[in-house]
């Protein structure tokens, strides 16, 4: 491959190309003839099965080859993999002599970032001896982004759905429905929960999270409605709200409907967001005088991290809806209909969300950490600015499930789906550069020398060139923006918060096109050898009118009413995130306002 496209490339360039080629050809006839055919390269792999003679010793070989006829094959429960033999690796054909190895990369877990790694890494696109495998639990993992308007019924319960099987099936990636519990690092073997091994060369984690304290504290994996697994929260919801339309349509005319008394665990984004969902979901069905929504904060203070401004609104915005926020709760313990606070203070509930922010999914990092995988001490993969482990060169983590060692000391990533989705584009690129890529042009990649190391398909395993791989450099801020549960929207950006219905058309516009990033209908044919890989992201933009003028861009986004285009909103957010200048320029304005507004009546943003 490496060579065909270099044949590609001097084509191009030189007009005596046909003459080479001839030449070329008779060259390699007189080769072909003069000796006896060696290894060919073989695009089906073999790899055979039999009962148990894996060996650890062998490593060296099985990271070599791998040759499979089907993965699935390959994954049949306790199946374990048999070294090929010499004879398995030397076949024979009349015209070619060529010699290479696939190398077999493993994606566990189908999150935010292996979402683009699937799609890019298509059959089309990735070098033709790189063989992808992609292992998750579900074959429908859910965006979260939508689940809190899920939850509040603007969107059905399958639109935050991602076909995760078609999208491997459509990229010619093996999917195997399993949940991943242990790696071994020396044998670079994966094992799923349903004791399948798979041997690998390079493997990507990218697996998420789950709900802080659902284990630990008491009660609350039985009493309460976890965010994680997510997809789980959006059934469990759908179920609670059946029961209550039954409850409140069997109680028609009658003197008791059903009385609702929600407590959100978390006062974060998705404690928030969820508890603005639930009310705007559930109060159409139990009428107004009947629910009750609290929001229990751990610290002191709402989002403690953001500016006054920010605060403010978000407390405005809570407040008018009659949604009650209790700071300094923490939760110890948590009973069938009420749970207990540090404080011993109980709070009865009918229904329970537990909200509480990200934590690792202890099962699988206590085995990484057995096998020396360098893991934080609260869990989270330890990776560099490129994603690759500190320990481990061949392993590669994202998303939640990572921690950033930045250079500078500087702090790694909030949990947020923002980071997971701007490490793809990344991994993208690292992952078959470690594994010696083989052609494919994706544009200039310099080492540090300023040397070209487009075609990495020279480097072999472990004497990767890492000076070439591409690093991410964490954005400081970032958009946030939560649904309100009522087809609005809060927001924050550059400090200000902004609000209304067009936030929340902002929001609905970026999370669907991320999503139609993957949906099957979307996907391109692909031609063979054709494409480069796709890194494009859903919030590109190009041919984006002239910057407003700084006051109209201040006063558009602080408008709160239902006339605002989103979209013109949203090229102001985007000008601003690109010229300090412009930005500051905006801001200057926009403090003038809250200044004044803070003189004269509350502040509405
Ligand atoms: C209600 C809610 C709303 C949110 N809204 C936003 C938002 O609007 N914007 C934002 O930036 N962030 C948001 N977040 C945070 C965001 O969800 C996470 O930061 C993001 O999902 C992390 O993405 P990820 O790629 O790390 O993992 P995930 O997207 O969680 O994907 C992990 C995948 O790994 C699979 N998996 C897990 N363990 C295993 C295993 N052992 N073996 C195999 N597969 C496994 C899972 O099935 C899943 O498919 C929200 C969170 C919640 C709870």
């Amino acid at each position: 491959m490496f060579c065909s496209t270099s044949f590609l490339r001097y084509r191009d360039r030189n007009p005596n190309f046909i003459q080479f080629q001839l030449l070329f050809l008779y060259a390699l006839i007189a080769y072909v003839s003069t000796f006896t055919p060696t290894t060919i390269y073989s695009t089906t792999l073999n790899f055979k099965l039999t009962s148990n003679n894996y060996n650890n010793n062998n490593n060296n070989n099985i990271n070599n080859v791998h040759r499979c006829k089907t993965i699935a094959a390959l994954m049949a429960p306790r199946s374990v993999a048999r070294l090929p033999s010499d004879a398995d690796e030397t076949e024979t054909t009349e015209t070619m002599t060529t010699t290479t190895t696939t190398k077999r990369l493993v994606l566990v877990g189908g999150g935010h970032s292996h979402l683009q790694v699937i799609k890019s890494l298509n059959h089309a696109s990735r070098p033709e001896n790189l063989d992808v495998v992609l292992i998750d639990s579900t074959d429908r993992p859910c965006y979260s982004g939508m689940v809190p308007s899920a939850v509040a019924g603007i969107y059905s319960p399958t639109e935050p759905l991602v076909d995760l099987e078609s999208l491997a099936e459509w990229s010619k990636i093996e999917f195997v429905k399993d949940r991943v519990i242990d790696i071994d690092m020396d044998a670079k073997v994966v094992t799923t929960k349903e004791n399948r091994q798979l041997p690998f060369d390079a493997i990507s984690i990218d697996i998420g999270s789950t709900s802080r304290g659902l284990i630990d504290v008491p009660g609350a994996k039985d009493y309460t409605i976890p965010t994680r697994p997510i997809s789980e929260l959006v059934r469990k919801f759908e179920v609670a709200t059946d029961v209550l339309e039954q409850n409140n349509n069997s109680n028609s005319g009658k003197s008791q409907p059903s009385v609702v008394n929600v407590v959100v665990v978390g006062g974060g984004a998705a404690g928030i967001e969820l508890s603005m969902g639930v009310l705007g979901r559930w109060k159409p069905i139990v009428g107004e005088t009947n629910i009750s929504v609290t929001v229990l904060n751990s610290y002191n203070r709402i989002f403690p991290d953001e500016t006054p401004a920010n605060r403010k609104a978000l407390l405005e915005r809570l407040e008018e809806r009659g949604i009650r926020v209790i700071n300094d709760a923490t939760v110890n313990r948590v009973d069938p209909d009420s749970l207990v606070l540090e404080s011993g203070e109980r709070i009865g509930f009918t229904h329970c969300l537990w909200a509480t922010g990200a934590e690792c999914l202890s099962e699988l990092v206590c085995s990484l950490r057995e096998h020396g995988l360098a893991v934080s001490d609260t869990g989270w993969i330890r990776v560099n600015e490129s994603f690759q482990s500190v320990s481990h060169p061949f392993v590669f983590a994202s998303g939640d499930c990572c921690t950033m060692e930045l250079p500078g000391g500087d702090r790694s990533p909030p949990k947020a789906g923002v980071y997971a989705v701007r490490a793809g584009p990344v991994l993208i690129e690292n992952l078959p550069r470690f594994l010696g890529r083989d052609g494919n042009d994706t544009g200039s990649v310099h080492n540090a020398d300023g040397v070209d190391v487009d075609n990495a398909s020279e480097l072999e395993l472990g004497y990767c060139d890492t000076s070439s791989f591409k690093t991410y450099v964490p954005q400081k801020d970032f958009l946030k923006l939560m649904a309100c549960g009522d087809g609005k929207g809060l927001g924050f950006r550059f400090g200000i918060p902004i609000y209304g219905k067009w936030v929340f058309e902002l929001k609905d516009a970026i999370d669907r096109s991320f999503l139609d990033l993957f949906q099957r209908e979307n996907l391109p044919e692909l031609v063979p050898g054709k494409q480069s890989y796709d890194t494009s992201q859903y919030d590109a933009s190009s041919n984006r009118p002239p910057p407003l003028l700084s006051i109209e861009a201040a006063l558009l986004l602080q408008r709160s009413d239902d006339d605002v285009d989103f979209q013109k909103a949203w090229n102001v957010l985007r000008d601003m995130a690109e010229d300090d200048d412009y930005r500051d320029d905006v801001l200057r304005y926009i403090d003038i306002a809250l200044a004044s507004s803070r003189d004269e009546t509350a502040c509405t943003v």
